[in-house]
């Protein structure tokens, strides 16, 4: 059934006064968003695959043909919506998709966008929030609360895990240059890049780009930040971060942060945080952990516990769209002491003057990077309110049981190898069947990933591991089965075997056409 031809139509308003949400124009708004959840309802039910795999080209010409000078009503624009980005829309719920990091959305969650919309709060100013700003706070505690602090933190809902490890970062820096300041008083006239010299990040080699662009934003430059190494399991090796922070330290570089990673993007592995807390201690840095992926975790009884020693973080950063099933964007940053914080405040006398003391308005927008601000954290909330904290964790539990036994299903097939052992639930390997070394199925890789996305069942990614390229599907649907990951690695094999015999061919054909070669000849 096509619902948009069964959905009241709003008609056309007398005037651009009657598009706007007011108390005249309820039964327009109902009938203005009945339509769009209509077209999203019928693409959902009619998307058989992930993707369709249309070209850049094709879809920027089904753009470029609109035209924007036109007006037309909303039924005429949602149906060109269908046409120009819905029907070539790439689905994270479908069984098909094993991408990057995306989530099926969680219907409580996507009630509330509705909520946020139309009310439209800014979550800056108490005036301009109200109740918004309790409900964030109350999340920030509960969070905290999950963390394993009891009281006294505090934290901000964020854009994105990127905007998070920024701000951690900013916060970091701000330490730094306070404790310089305390050391040498003089230190704090000096230009700023001079006060930043020395200054240095420690991560693992495989840890989210976000941080040495932080670096990079926040004038440190991305020779600031100290990769080290990772073991076998792609944990971060605790014993190569206390030998480089004591060298560091010996040649008077300043260690300003110690950043973890509790679930890497592509092996989801998740670094020794006791060890990693107490080298950040020893040495005055300020210690993050990254949970952007692996943050999920805390809402699982029985997963949390791979956590252990997150409580000894400065700042952590979860990312509420990826393992809690909530719409982008929704995310959070939040500290152990709330005084921290303090350490970016800021006012000014149209919004926040200094003036004004917390309990007559609590202000969120000192603790923020952003101002103007959606009320994102409402997501989580009525999630929470309906399915529990358990239930989103039984979520989370899906998709790692899911993935552990893809990765024996994947073990035991003798064309595919698996690049680490599996922590959360992306499996990194290649399509190897035997007489094939690491390196040749590389050059597999990207032919073969072409060709299973230009079928469109399914969407799996690709990385580079070492320098050799890897396959990997990312699990975060839980309503995938175990046959529907199996499905998939057909679609992989029967690619990869495609793939193996095209190069194949075009190594017999360069070896006969090669001019090196006839030069050789000419030369005999
Ligand atoms: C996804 C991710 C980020 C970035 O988060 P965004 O929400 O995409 O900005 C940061 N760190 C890790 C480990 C991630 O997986």
């Amino acid at each position: 059934m096509n619902t948009l031809a069964a959905l009241t139509d709003p008609g056309e308003a007398p005037s651009p006064l009657g598009q706007l949400l007011n108390e005249e124009n309820t039964t327009r708004y109902l009938q203005s968003v009945g339509l769009a959840h209509g077209v999203v309802a019928d693409a959902v039910r009619s998307a058989d695959r992930p993707s369709t795999g249309a070209r850049p080209e094709e879809v920027a010409a089904l753009v470029d043909a609109v035209d924007l000078d036109r007006p037309v009503d909303l039924r005429t624009s949602l149906a060109e919506l269908e046409r120009i980005y819905l029907k070539d829309a790439v689905w994270f719920h479908h069984p098909g998709y094993a991408m990057h990091l995306n989530c099926p959305v969680a219907l409580p969650a996507l009630a509330a966008e509705a909520v946020i919309a139309g009310v439209n709060t800014s979550m800056d100013t108490w005036d301009q929030s109200g109740g918004a700003t309790m409900i964030e706070r109350r999340l920030i505690r509960w969070t905290a609360g999950l963390i394993g602090w009891e009281s006294g933190a505090d934290g901000v809902f964020t854009s994105g895990g990127t905007q998070s490890n920024l701000q951690a970062m900013l916060l970091a820096r701000g330490r730094a240059l306070a404790a310089q300041a305390r050391l040498d008083p003089d230190a704090a006239a000096l230009p700023m890049p001079e006060r930043l010299l020395g200054l240095r990040i420690y991560t693992s080699a495989d840890s989210h780009f976000s941080i040495a662009n932080a670096a990079d934003l926040l004038g440190l430059g991305r020779a600031a930040v100290v990769a080290i190494p990772t073991g076998e399991d792609r944990r971060l090796d605790p014993a190569a971060l206390e030998a480089r922070l004591r060298a560091d330290r010996r040649r008077g570089l300043r260690p300003m942060a110690v950043v973890a990673t509790a679930g890497t993007t592509d092996f989801g592995a998740i670094d020794p945080l006791p060890r990693m807390a107490r080298a950040a201690r020893e040495h005055g840095a300020w210690f993050h952990v990254d949970a952007a992926y692996g943050g999920g975790l805390l809402a699982s009884s029985r997963l949390a516990p791979l956590l252990e020693g997150i409580e000894g973080a400065d700042s952590v950063t979860l990312d509420f769209h990826k393992t809690w099933f909530q719409p982008v964007a929704c995310s959070a940053i939040v500290v152990r002491r709330a005084a921290d914080l303090d350490l970016i405040r800021h006012h000014s006398d149209y919004l926040n003057p200094a003036s004004v003391s917390d309990a007559e308005s609590p202000n969120q927008v000192h603790k923020s990077l952003q101002t103007t601000r959606r009320f994102d954290a409402l997501k989580l909330w009525t999630t929470l309110r309906v399915l529990g904290r358990e239930g989103i964790g039984e979520l989370v539990e899906g998709v790692v049981d899911l993935a552990r036994e893809a990765e024996r299903v994947l073990t035991e097939r003798g064309d595919m190898a698996l690049r680490a052992p599996v922590q959360l639930s992306t499996l990194v390997f290649q399509y190897r069947p035997e007489g094939i070394d690491a390196d040749e199925a590389g050059r597999l890789v990207a032919e073969t990933r072409r060709r299973v996305l230009a079928r469109g069942e399914a969407n799996v990614a690709s990385t580079t591991v070492d320098g050799v390229p890897h396959l990997k599907l990312t699990l975060l649907n839980p309503a995938m089965t175990q046959g529907g990951v199996s499905r998939i690695l057909d679609l992989v094999a029967d690619a990869g075997r495609a793939a193996l015999s095209a190069r194949r061919a075009d190594v017999r054909d360069a070896g006969a056409h090669n001019p090196a070669d006839h030069l050789i000849t000419t030369e005999a």
